[in-house]
Formats: structure tokens, C-alpha cells, sequence
């Protein structure tokens, strides 16, 4: 905690100056272009990882990257949908999930639901994500599934991201287009769905030369 205190003063001292002018901008109001959905892991800065400014990027965070479909629980995640898309005008709706994810172990070997109560009963948002992979995927080895269960999950989650009504219209009148990604903690690479090849490529041309092994061990046929 002493850390964060420290980093707070540092920031009014130091970092806020430099920024006043946006800030004192943002104060009047928002207009971000973009809802990035992604996992809460700490590993994650959708903003370091974008090179985003504050109010680029309206964020909407849970364990796993989560979407339940509409009307299965009244919970932030629609709410926050909602006033993005239809109160902000986002044009684009990013599902971001990323290696090593936790949720997305728990899914594939989850943990004892008397100790998880909640966590058990919030991953049944994944369960199309873990019958896909046991069903289609049950010859790969742990790494490799789970590989598979991250890029099966963003997928799924776009599905219920379908189901939202202001998301549905969107798409309908061409306001809003949908992007699944993949964050690899140990490189920096994003890797996006492409649905002219059914596949997760990665985005960045440069860094594509250099992690050619890595590219090919994300890449999924679908
Ligand atoms: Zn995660």
C-alpha cells in the first residue's frame, strides 16, 4: 500500500503537470472510440499495451473477459455494454483475453467450488468454452489447451456479445464492428481473429518475423 501512496504523490507532483491540459479536457466529458473487454490479471495494461491516452479506451474488466449473454444476469457487464455503445458511441469492441489466464485454468481444471462459491458459478459463462475444448480438443497436451481454451473463449464471448441488443443493432447498421484478441504476457504480441482465415494472426507485421515458432504454436484452426 505504501507503494501506491508514494506512486499517487509522484503522480500530483510530477506526472499530472505535464498532462494538465487533457485532463482539465476530459473533466468536460468523454467520447472514447473503443470498449476493450479483457480478464482483470494484473499482467493486463490495456492502455501500456495500446499506447492510449486517458479517455481513449472505456474499460470493462472481469475474471476471464467475460460477456454473459443478455438477460442472464443483471449485472455491470450489460449495464456497461450498454451505455458504451448506445450512450458513448463506440465503434469498435474489443474481447481481449491473454495467456496464462487463471480464470481460464480454473475452467479447464476448476477449484473446489466450496472454496470458489462465486468464481464457480460466474465461470459457467464459459461452459460452450470448456465443452468446445473437451469435446474437440481433448488430444492436446495442458499448454496447448490452454492455448486453445483462450482463443475458443474470446471467440464465444463475441457470441454473447451478440446477444446484447445495442450490440445486435450496431453490428445491423454497420456503427460497430467486434475484434477478438489474445495478449502473450511473455512477448508483448497481440494476436487478433482473422475470420477470412479462421484463425488468430498476430497483429504487429514487424514482430511477426521475429516470433514465427510462437505464431504458429497461438495459431488455431477453427
Ligand atoms: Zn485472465
Amino acid at each position: 500500500m505504501q507503494k501506491l501512496l508514494q506512486g499517487l504523490q509522484h503522480y500530483q507532483t510530477t506526472v499530472f503537470g505535464s498532462q494538465r491540459e487533457l485532463f482539465e479536457r476530459l473533466s468536460e466529458g468523454q467520447t472514447p472510440e473503443v470498449l476493450f473487454i479483457t480478464c482483470s490479471d494484473s499482467r493486463i495494461n490495456p492502455n501500456l499495451l495500446t499506447q492510449t491516452e486517458p479517455g481513449e479506451l472505456f474499460i470493462l474488466r472481469n475474471a476471464g473477459n467475460l460477456v454473459p449473454p443478455y438477460g442472464a444476469l443483471h449485472g455491470g457487464e450489460a449495464a456497461t455494454i450498454e451505455f458504451a455503445v448506445a450512450g458513448l458511441g463506440v465503434k469498435d469492441i474489443i474481447v481481449c483475453g491473454h495467456s496464462h489466464c487463471g480464470a481460464m485454468k480454473g475452467l479447464l481444471a476448476p477449484p473446489a467450488q466450496t472454496d470458489f462459491p462465486a468464481l464457480s458459478q460466474w465461470l459457467h459463462h464459459a461452459e460452450s468454452t470448456r465443452r468446445i475444448v473437451r469435446d474437440k480438443y481433448a488430444h492436446l497436451g495442458d499448454a496447448a489447451l490452454l492455448n486453445v481454451a483462450t482463443q475458443e473463449n474470446v471467440l464465444m464471448q463475441m457470441e454473447n456479445l451478440r446477444t446484447h441488443p445495442v450490440v445486435a443493432s450496431g453490428l445491423s447498421q454497420g456503427k460497430v464492428k467486434l475484434h477478438g484478441w489474445v495478449y502473450k504476457i511473455e512477448t508483448g504480441e497481440v494476436f487478433g481473429y482473422d475470420p477470412q482465415i479462421c484463425q488468430f494472426k498476430v497483429l504487429t507485421e514487424q514482430r511477426a518475423s521475429l516470433s514465427l515458432p510462437e505464431r504458429q504454436f497461438m495459431a488455431l484452426e477453427i
